[in-house]
C-alpha cells in the first residue's frame, strides 16, 4: 500500500542554556493510505516537535520527510507553505476557528487560499459540513457552537483541501469522553474512505481501539 508520510531517521535537537538536547533521535515512522496512527508519550517527550517536524512546520536537524512521495528538505518558505495547504491538515487541541467568520466561510477561507475555484469550494464546504452533521449551523458565528462542533468544524476544515495527510495535536482533550469518540471516528472514517494517513497525538485511552496501530514516544523514538 502506498505511504503517504514517511518519517526516515528524524533527529532533532534543541540549544538550551548552551546545552544541546536530543529531542528526537533518528526517529523512524511510515503511515500507509487509510492508516490512522495514535502517538502518546509524557508531556515533554517531543510529540508536539515530531508533529511539527511531519507537517513541515520545523525542520529537523537531520533525517527525511516524504509527503506523497515529495520530500519537504531543503524547500524555500513559499514551497513549504504550498506544501502544507495542499498535502496537510491540521487539527489542533482547540479548533481555532476565525471568530468573526461564519462556518461555512471559514472553509471557503482555505479553499481559497488554496486556490480553489469559488463554486467547487461552495460544493466542497457543503457536502463536508453535512458529512459531519453540521448543515444546519453552516451559517452560525462559531460562539453559537458546542466545543463538539467546533472541533468538526476544525475537521472539516482540515479536510477541505483535500490533504494526503491528517495531524491531529490532541484533538479530543477539550471534550468530553463522547464527543471525543464521535470526533475521532470521523477522522478515522474520512482516512479510511479517502485513502488518507493520519497520525494523532493523544492521551485519551477511549479512542485507541479507533486507530490501527498505537505508538509511545520514548527517549526521542517511537516504540
Ligand atoms: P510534548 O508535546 O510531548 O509535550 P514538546 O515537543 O512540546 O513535547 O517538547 C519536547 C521538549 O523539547 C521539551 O523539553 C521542550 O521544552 C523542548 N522544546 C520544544 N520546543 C523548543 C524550542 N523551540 N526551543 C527549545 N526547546 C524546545
Ligand atoms: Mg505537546
Amino acid at each position: 500500500m502506498r505511504e503517504r508520510i514517511i518519517l526516515h531517521n528524524i533527529t532533532r535537537k534543541f540549544e538550551d542554556g548552551g546545552i544541546q538536547r536530543t529531542i528526537l533521535d533518528q526517529l523512524n515512522l511510515s503511515v500507509s493510505e487509510g492508516e490512522l496512527v495514535a502517538v502518546m508519550g509524557p508531556s515533554g517527550s517531543g510529540k508536539s516537535t515530531f508533529l511539527s517536524i511531519a507537517g513541515a512546520l520545523l525542520e529537523p536537524t537531520s533525517g527525511e520527510v516524504l509527503l506523497d512521495g515529495e520530500s519537504i528538505i531543503g524547500k524555500d518558505k513559499q514551497a513549504l507553505s504550498n506544501m502544507r495547504l495542499h498535502k496537510i491538515g491540521f487539527i489542533f487541541q482547540s479548533a481555532n476557528l476565525l471568530p468573526y467568520l461564519k462556518i461555512e466561510e471559514q472553509l471557503l477561507f482555505v479553499a481559497k487560499q488554496g486556490g480553489m475555484e469559488n463554486a467547487q469550494a461552495t460544493g466542497r464546504a457543503r457536502g463536508l459540513l453535512q458529512k459531519l452533521g453540521l448543515s444546519q449551523r453552516s451559517q452560525a458565528y462559531p460562539d453559537k457552537l458546542s466545543g463538539g462542533e467546533r472541533q468538526r468544524v476544525a475537521i472539516a476544515r482540515a479536510l477541505m483541501n483535500d490533504p494526503a495527510v491528517l495531524l491531529a495535536d490532541e484533538p479530543t482533550a477539550s471534550l468530553d469522553a463522547n464527543r471525543g469518540v464521535d470526533v475521532v471516528r470521523m477522522i478515522a472514517d474520512e482516512v479510511k474512505e479517502q485513502g488518507k494517513s493520519a497520525i494523532m497525538v493523544t492521551h485519551d485511552d477511549r479512542v485507541l481501539p479507533l486507530c490501527d496501530r498505537v505508538l509511545y514516544l520514548e527517549d526521542g523514538r517511537l516504540v
